[in-house]
């Protein structure tokens, strides 16, 4: 190597930062140099929320059909597992590919090859050196292996290579009972499979309030999806094409495949953090400032990686923030209404804080539920699992935050978001005249038992 070469930006990874980051430096004039190992566009477009998406909208089509029968209509399903699986990964790859036309069209020069860090501020992958007064890291994540005896030796699955399915297994394993094993766990039994999901929590989605975990479950119940909650597996071994699953319960579970889904890893392994200067947390994490500064000069992180709710809309938001910040505004990480949500069904959005969480920051809270059946649209359409609760101050009528659990929640969880964002009350919400009849118009009837 003849010295590092000097550009404007170096970007280390194609995340949902790293992308709109490096374009928008781009197009300002800068030389931007992309360092990125695997596919662009980073998790969310290839291993994550896109193709999950697309699988899942074939697999709930699938769901909602066959749940008609109560109301009178008889659906049988005929699923072409191939031809589900197929347009998953025409639509991943139509989303790579613009992010390879966004990035060759800014004209940001994308180096191939897994970045370590050399230096501070400087970066080499292959035979290629290169330095900057500006670093930006977004390396994301990838999923967490546990050590469970005899995984190793046994061509598990992981949301890396779950989208390379072409047949339909007969039988499936999951480990893992947060929202990947349970989006693509449900997704399988919608689409035909015999699914078992283990966690070693007493319930799913155990971040989450129990009576959210509680709909959820019921929901998956109804799926034919067998939990196995409170359980660990011990060992997993191979015969053939089956695979057998010894439960710490004493059960065995056997199955086609086996998807591990238990929780993520930092993409730091392979970065060589400490020779550029950049501090680490206790698991991995780049360690950040309220404002994406790690302890190297020059040097930022966003995304997933600076352990933060790793989601995309926060991603993308960092790099909003970050070039905000880098102008000279006064902005900061942690001043956002987070919301998200999971994409079973029913679905579970939340936004801001729940009791627990409020009660913790000494937020004098009063929690408002109103169960899905008393929503005339639920009713209508035959939908009775779920939900709505609203947390609100005492005091100062703000509303802290929301959990919504019922059908596709992830949008009306805005109308909460919208309210938050607005600084607005409960009262506010309480006389908003929502349209009759909408899942929407169970938030006004909602805030309205804070008046008494
Ligand atoms: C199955 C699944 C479903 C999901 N669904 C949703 C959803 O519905 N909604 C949502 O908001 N979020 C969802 N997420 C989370 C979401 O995908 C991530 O939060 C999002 O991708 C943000 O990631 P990021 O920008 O931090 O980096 P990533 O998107 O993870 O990108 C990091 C990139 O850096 C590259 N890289 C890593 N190390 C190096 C290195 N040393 N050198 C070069 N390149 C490197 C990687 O190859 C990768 O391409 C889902 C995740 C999964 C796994």
């Amino acid at each position: 190597m003849s010295g590092p070469q000097m550009v404007d930006v170096i970007v280390v990874g194609s995340g949902q930062g790293g992308v709109p980051f490096a374009v928008e430096m781009a197009r300002a004039g800068k030389q931007v140099v992309l360092f990125e190992r695997g596919r662009l566009g980073g998790s969310c477009i290839n291993y994550g929320c896109t193709p999950s998406k697309a699988f899942l909208a074939a697999a709930h089509g699938a769901g909602r059909a066959r749940s008609l029968a109560p109301l009178g209509v008889r659906v049988s399903c005929d699923v072409d597992f191939a031809a589900v699986m197929a347009r998953v990964r025409t639509i991943r790859d139509e989303f790579e590919a613009g992010v390879a036309s966004r990035l060759g069209e800014a004209g940001v020069r994308v180096i191939g090859g897994n970045a370590a860090f050399t230096g501070l501020r400087t970066l080499a992958a292959g035979d290629v050196e290169v330095t900057a007064p500006l670093v930006v890291i977004n390396t994301g994540t990838g999923p967490h292996l546990p050590p469970v005896e005899g995984l190793a030796s046994i061509p598990f699955l992981t949301n890396e290579t779950f989208f390379e399915l072409t047949a339909l297994p007969r039988r499936t394993l999951v480990l893992g009972g947060g929202y990947i094993g349970l989006e693509l766990g449900q997704g399988l039994a919608r689409l035909g499979s015999e699914v078992h999901i283990v966690d070693a929590n007493p319930r799913v989605l155990a971040r989450e309030e129990a009576e959210a975990s509680a709909a959820l479950q019921e929901g998956l119940r109804r799926d034919g999806v067998r939990l196995h909650l409170g359980c660990t597996v011990t060992r997993i071994s191979q015969t053939g094409g089956e695979f057998s699953a010894r439960l710490d319960a004493g059960d065995e579970v056997h199955a086609d495949i086996v998807l591990v889904a238990v929780g993520r890893r930092p993409h730091t392994e392979t970065l060589d953090a400490a020779r550029g200067g950049v501090r680490l947390t206790r698991e991995g994490y780049i360690a950040v400032d309220d404002q994406f500064r790690t302890s190297a000069p020059g040097t930022f992180a966003i995304g997933d990686v600076a352990g933060q709710p790793a989601f995309t809309h926060v991603s993308w938001e960092d790099y909003r923030r970050l070039t905000a910040i880098l102008r000279g505004e006064a902005r900061t990480r942690s001043d956002r209404v987070l919301a998200y949500a999971t994409y079973t069904e029913p679905q579970v959005a939340r936004v801001g804080l729940d009791q627990v969480q409020a009660a913790a920051q000494g937020r004098s809270a009063r929690v408002l539920t109103l169960p899905l059946t008393s929503i005339a649209r639920a009713q209508e359409w035959g939908y009775d699992v779920g939900f709505f609760r609203l947390v609100v101050e005492i005091g100062t009528d703000r509303i802290l935050g929301a959990t919504l659990v019922g059908y596709e929640t992830a949008e009306l969880i805005h109308v909460i978001l919208a309210h938050m964002e607005a600084g607005s009350t409960w009262r506010v919400l309480e006389r908003s005249v929502h349209v009759h009849p909408t899942y929407a118009e169970g938030l006004p009837t909602l805030a309205r038992q804070a008046c008494t």
